[in-house]
């Protein structure tokens, strides 16, 4: 099997896991994901194909260079993004229209380490994105574990119009991290919409988004309790930091 077909193979299982009903991470046609398959283009989900039963059918091979063209340039119509999408495609004779976010993926897979992505719509994760205290509530750390997986600090999006406002919306605050915390994030949270997790490996995806759900439901269970008390910035950066932790990160990584 060659790189290629096992980043493939990587994407479908990744997709189907993320779209098991018994998760509550989409349904339908909710979500989308994508993997780097070399430096010139990347696979992403056809639009209108279910994570669920995600097949060698449900992705097309885009190239980077077209789609990354189309984010720095100016306002485009609806139907020329679809014509230029549509153009991007690897092998034009190829069936299925990369998803109407292809754009965000493009530019996410350009950051250093990240080469699988995962957008999913959990419903504890948007108990929080539409909710008044969305930036609070998903900025803070509730447990040593939620840092090692999901990094220090999440990357947070204003409600944005769906497809090129949003991919630009994302690149421009995910900038904003790199600059400040010299790493790609982990996680983003779209306002009124849903979470995207870069990861290195397919895995990590799986894991990440995992660990935001449950810190997602734990934090609501604080609600209960008089809200969350979240970790302090000290103590998020000493886990975030801390040798022994990093071992068990690439342990969580690999198992
Ligand atoms: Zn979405």
């Amino acid at each position: 099997m060659t790189a290629v077909d096992d980043t493939l193979n990587q994407l479908i299982t990744l997709s189907q896991h993320l779209g098991d009903p018994a998760n509550d991470y989409v349904i339908l046609g909710e979500g989308n994901t994508s993997a780097r398959a070399d430096d010139q283009s990347f696979w992403v989900k056809a639009s209108g194909a279910a994570l669920r039963s995600s097949s060698r059918d449900s992705f097309v091979r885009v190239r980077f260079d077209p789609v990354l063209e189309m984010l720095n340039g100016p306002e485009l119509s609806d139907e020329e993004i679809r014509r230029r999408l549509a153009a991007a495609k690897a092998d034009p004779a190829e069936p299925g229209h990369p998803s109407v976010e292809t754009a965000f993926h493009a530019a996410c897979l350009q950051l250093p380490g990240v080469r699988f992505i995962g957008h999913t719509h959990p419903t504890a994760v948007n108990m929080l994105t539409c909710s008044n205290a969305f930036e609070a509530m998903v900025q803070g750390r509730l447990f040593p574990d939620h840092v090692v997986m999901c990094g220090p600090a999440s990357v947070l999006v204003p409600y944005t119009d769906p497809g090129l406002p949003l991919a630009r919306a994302i690149c421009q605050q995910v900038q904003a991290f790199v600059d400040t915390h010299g790493e790609a994030p982990k996680t983003i949270f779209l306002q009124n919409h849903g979470l995207i997790v870069l990861g290195a490996t397919a895995q990590q995806v799986e894991k990440i988004t995992a660990m935001t759900v449950k810190a997602a439901r734990i934090l609501h269970g604080t609600f209960a309790f008089g809200g969350p008390r979240f970790m302090s910035a000290g103590a998020v950066e000493r886990i975030h930091t801390r040798p022994d932790e990093h071992y068990r990160q690439q342990v969580i990584d690999t198992e």
